[in-house]
């Protein structure tokens, strides 16, 4: 069994590469330059000819991922700007024809397609409101669409609006070219909404200052790769939107967590204290959390802590210096 994984030098993506390579399946990784896919062929060396590496220069090109989705039984398409940065060009442009490309694409030469899976987000599920909110995969993030259409000079359209509006309109074109494609495709779809996503990292990154901008409820990338290994496999994860959430947290938490490390970890500047006091369970009231029955029924899914992820984050940090 081959998997297409687009963007595959990215953090999340990085991960899923891994978790199928593991799981036994040959995977296929597009990334936009020859230079991205060199850490990728480095890394995973020692599967050989099971991980490819394809460019795909620019995914808003019509046909980008025509020969990419050629032979392969499954795609992940992860690939999607996040650094919050840009015109409405930079940002929801690629997010959503790199999408629908990918879905004409599988529609056109992905003969041996059974299942899609698309990196969404709870930025296309949440909305901010003064009064505490639980959301579900029944919840769209009308929101952000509303703000976004007071046009690019309403200093209310932030980056982060765009950022949300982009993963918005995406999944949404997603449902959208299904139903009106459901007759003539072989595949169905599974689009998995993850919040903050945490953890080390194996994508090419020098030094923590170059963390990418999407770095509260959390989810750990190990956790978020598995989910995405299982929503390939799991038949009764097909047609369905995923909320991937191991929890809500505050950065207090994470400060609380890393100070508990024993022996301490061993890094360039002291843990901060912060007010130890101050983390989730002092609050009363959270103003956002998500139901996450479905990824526990459907897929299965067991999350790390806020205390896994803070141990393992610090000792990748370690071993970067
Ligand atoms: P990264 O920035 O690490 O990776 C993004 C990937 O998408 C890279 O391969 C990048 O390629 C590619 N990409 C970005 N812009 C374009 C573009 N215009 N054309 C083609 N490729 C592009 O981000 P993450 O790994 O964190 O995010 C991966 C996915 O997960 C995204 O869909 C994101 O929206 C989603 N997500 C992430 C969350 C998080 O907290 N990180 C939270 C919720 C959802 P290149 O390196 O060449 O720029």
């Amino acid at each position: 069994q081959k998997v297409l994984v687009s963007g595959a030098n990215g953090f999340v993506a990085v991960w899923v590469v891994k978790s199928l390579l593991e799981r036994g399946y040959s995977v296929r990784s597009t990334v936009r330059a020859e230079e991205k896919g060199r850490h990728l062929k480095e890394i995973f060396a020692s599967y050989g000819e099971k991980h490819e590496i394809m460019i795909v220069s620019d995914i808003t090109e019509r046909g980008a991922f025509d020969e990419a989705v050629t032979g392969v039984d499954a795609i992940q398409h992860i690939a999607s700007p996040v650094h919050i940065g840009g015109a409405h060009s930079d940002i929801i442009t690629p997010a959503v024809q790199g999408t629908v490309g990918m879905l004409q694409s599988a529609l056109d030469h992905g003969k041996s397609v059974k299942r899609i899976v698309i990196t969404s987000s709870c930025a296309a599920v949440l909305h901010f409101d003064s009064k505490p909110q639980v959301f579900d995969e029944n919840d769209w993030n009308e929101q952000c669409l509303e703000v976004l259409a007071r046009g690019d000079s309403d200093p209310s359209v932030t980056m982060l609006v765009k950022y949300m509006a982009s993963k918005t309109l995406a999944e949404k074109a997603v449902w959208k070219f299904w139903e009106e494609h459901q007759n003539e495709i072989k595949w169905d779809i599974v689009t998995l909404n993850p919040p903050y996503v945490f953890g080390p990292s194996m994508h090419k990154m020098s030094t923590p200052s170059d963390l990418n901008a999407s770095s509260c409820a959390y989810v750990d990338v190990r956790d978020l790769a598995e989910a995405h290994a299982l929503a390939l496999e799991k038949p009764d994860a097909g047609s369905k939107r995923i909320i991937i959430c191991a929890g809500v947290c505050k950065w207090q938490d994470f400060i609380n967590a890393a100070n508990a490390i024993s022996p301490p970890p061993r890094l360039s500047q002291p843990l901060p204290v912060g007010n130890p006091g101050s983390g989730i369970a002092s609050t009363t009231a959270v103003l956002f959390s998500y139901k996450t029955n479905r990824a526990i029924q459907i897929l299965g899914l067991q999350y790390r802590s806020v205390a896994d992820i803070t141990k393992d984050i610090l000792a990748d940090f370690e071993a970067r210096g």
